[in-house]
């Protein structure tokens, strides 16, 4: 099997590895659908979260169950599923509560961008469909894997209600939190981005208004657009400290910030923090919450995250996804592997 596997800064290649088999009674093989390149891919890929190793990369994937381990019982190989990039039990008291992202036995997924990919803790981890999708549905799918499950736990985080609120910081998933701040009822959702193809599609997404600005003449214009107050939601999807700021200074006293964005060097000053009266939540998205709901959004048309692709590649092409990405000439690269 070819797979994708980063080198080190801006070397990505699509080379043999091992082939996923069952290693634990709990696992599961699947024969990738689709998969994707994540913004946190580019941390790595651009040497500012360096690497001990050769590593394989990809955690966004859907498929078809290929094979299962003796002591999995509800995923059945032939079914179409969709996992999150941490395998969790979906029983334990963090997983009983919602947060199967902090699992106790949490183990991350990797390895997805290639054609088959073992899936530790399959029963508590994996999501079935109730039939397989069609072709056109698959990149919908796929996205609830992390763009959009993790877009969509932003927005709960910070508490998106209907008529409220919502200003939204960074990238694809900053893109997606605008459709589920959407899709949650909220009224006004304004989106900041520079990206002229962005702010189209942030629009397209249910965005009521675009900041440019950044930094304090940022926050002035979310200001002008409260009456002065801020917005009641923030959802931060970036990590770094200007995105993090921005957020926390866009959001009214008493308002919520969700932020999902990895922080690389984000530091916060817990005295502004203290006078600023707002909730912060966030982390690495608990998608296995949402999948179930988000997979039934996707089913009846309600929801179409598949618009945040905006290039579509073979995956042995994932080199060339990769440099898209990071040179900003794609928002989002969904990769195909060919039979
Ligand atoms: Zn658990």
């Amino acid at each position: 099997m070819r797979g994708a596997v980063l080198y080190g800064p801006r070397d990505v290649r699509f080379e043999e590895r091992e082939t996923p088999k069952i290693m634990k009674p709990t696992d599961a093989v699947i024969r990738i659908s689709a998969t994707c390149v994540c913004g946190s891919d580019l941390w790595p890929y651009r040497g500012i979260q360096p690497m001990a190793q050769p590593t394989p990369m990809g955690h966004e994937y859907c498929g078809i169950v290929e094979e299962v381990g003796s002591a999995v019982t509800r995923i059945k190989p032939g079914q179409f599923v969709i996992g999150s990039f941490f395998a969790s039990d979906n029983t334990c008291p963090n997983c009983q509560i919602g947060y199967q992202s902090s699992c106790q036995q949490a183990e991350f997924v990797g390895g997805a961008q290639a054609p088959l990919l073992r899936v530790p803790l399959a029963d508590g981890t994996l999501v079935a469909t109730r039939d397989v999708p069609s072709e056109n549905s698959i990149p919908n799918l796929l996205a609830l894997s992390d763009v959009m499950g993790t877009g969509w736990f932003t927005a709960d985080a910070a508490n998106v209600k209907p008529g409220k609120t919502v200003a939204v910081v960074g990238g694809a998933v900053g893109l997606l939190g605008v459709l589920s701040a959407k899709q949650m009822g909220a009224e006004r959702i304004t989106a900041m981005s520079r990206h002229e193809t962005r702010q189209k599609l942030a629009r397209e997404f249910g965005a009521t208004d675009i900041v440019t600005e950044r930094g304090d003449e940022g926050v002035e214009r979310i200001k002008e657009l409260t009456n002065g107050i801020g917005a009641d939601s923030a959802l931060e999807c970036v990590g770094t400290q200007q995105s993090m700021m921005q957020a926390i200074q866009s959001t009214r006293r008493g308002g919520y910030v969700g932020y999902v964005g990895v922080p690389h060097g984000v530091e916060l000053n817990v005295e502004q923090l203290f006078y600023a009266h707002e909730h912060l939540h966030g982390g690495p998205a608990p998608v296995r919450r949402f999948l179930p709901e988000l997979i039934d959004l996707v089913w009846k048309g309600k929801i179409n995250p598949v618009k945040g692709f905006d290039l579509t590649l073979p995956l042995d092409q994932v080199a060339e996804g990769y440099r898209a990405m990071d040179e900003r000439r794609a928002i989002k690269v969904l990769l195909r592997p060919t039979r």
